[in-house]
């Protein structure tokens, strides 16, 4: 009932020359795959030659950042008006932009609403740290990052949701599938709470932390986690194009 989504958060990495044939390299293998929405998230610079490339095509552009004010004087960002015809998602609550940028809950909570303002669909991202998850706090933390992060928003069934455990994301040791279950299904009662169950049951949930084309059969096999979050295996087009296919074999059998 929930349709599967892979996406791929290509971080800050590739020139423009480079995204256009890393894209061009899957494009065509990327439009045969039906049952999974496929998303790419590359850097803001490659958004228009990427969005002409993908013309026609079932692929949907993401950003991986925005800020929440339409206009103004905000050297340097970049407004949910800006992005409107040229991508359909935002990744928001990345756990790298709340380290290295101190992106705090309230002001993802802003982005939240301003990328609801104008139609572009957050992926918003959650997890806990290692010494977190360690002392037994994942549950807490998710819970917390995400009512915080949704205050005030109306609800929506069409926002996206990655778990991403910090310690997993990059490092190439990625939570179990059972793990990730256990938190997606905490993260899905906290927004039962907030916006209903009905909504809830709605909200895709995805997993994010090192997913590779040997792990994601292990993910996607399990229902209650509806896909993936991909970082440094979405810049390699076979190994991409391996986990779309995998993710889309399995989910219609899920
Ligand atoms: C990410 O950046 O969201 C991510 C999950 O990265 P990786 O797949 O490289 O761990």
């Amino acid at each position: 009932m929930r349709l599967p989504l892979i996406a791929g958060n290509w971080k800050m990495n590739t020139t423009v020359p480079e995204a256009i044939k890393l894209v061009a390299a899957m494009l065509t293998e990327l439009n045969r795959i039906d049952g999974v929405e496929k998303v790419l998230c590359p850097p803001f610079v490659s958004l228009v030659p990427i969005k002409e490339l993908l013309q026609g095509s079932s692929v949907k552009l993401g950003v991986q950042n925005m800020y929440f004010e339409d206009k103004g004087a905000f050297t340097g960002e970049i407004s949910p008006v800006m992005l409107i015809d040229l991508c359909q998602y935002v990744i928001l609550g990345h756990s790298e932009r709340r380290q290295y940028f101190n992106e705090t809950d309230a002001l993802i909570n802003q982005k939240v609403k301003g990328a609801f303002r104008f139609g572009i669909v957050p992926i918003l991202c959650v997890g806990e740290h290692l010494e977190e998850n360690e002392a037994d706090m994942t549950k807490v933390v998710v819970t917390r990052q995400i009512k915080l992060a949704l205050q005030g928003v109306n609800p929506s069934a069409q926002l996206v949701v990655a778990y991403e455990p910090v310690w997993a994301i990059g490092t190439g040791k990625a939570a179990t599938a059972e793990q990730a279950s256990t938190t997606i299904s905490v993260i899905r009662s906290t927004i039962a709470g907030v916006w209903g169950k009905e909504i809830a049951q709605r909200v895709r949930i995805l997993y994010g932390g090192s997913v590779t084309q040997g792990n994601i059969a292990e993910f996607v096999t399990d229902a209650e986690i509806d896909g993936a979050l991909v970082g440094s295996a979405s810049l390699k087009a076979e190994e991409f194009l391996s986990i779309v296919k995998q993710a889309a074999l399995i989910k219609a059998r899920v």
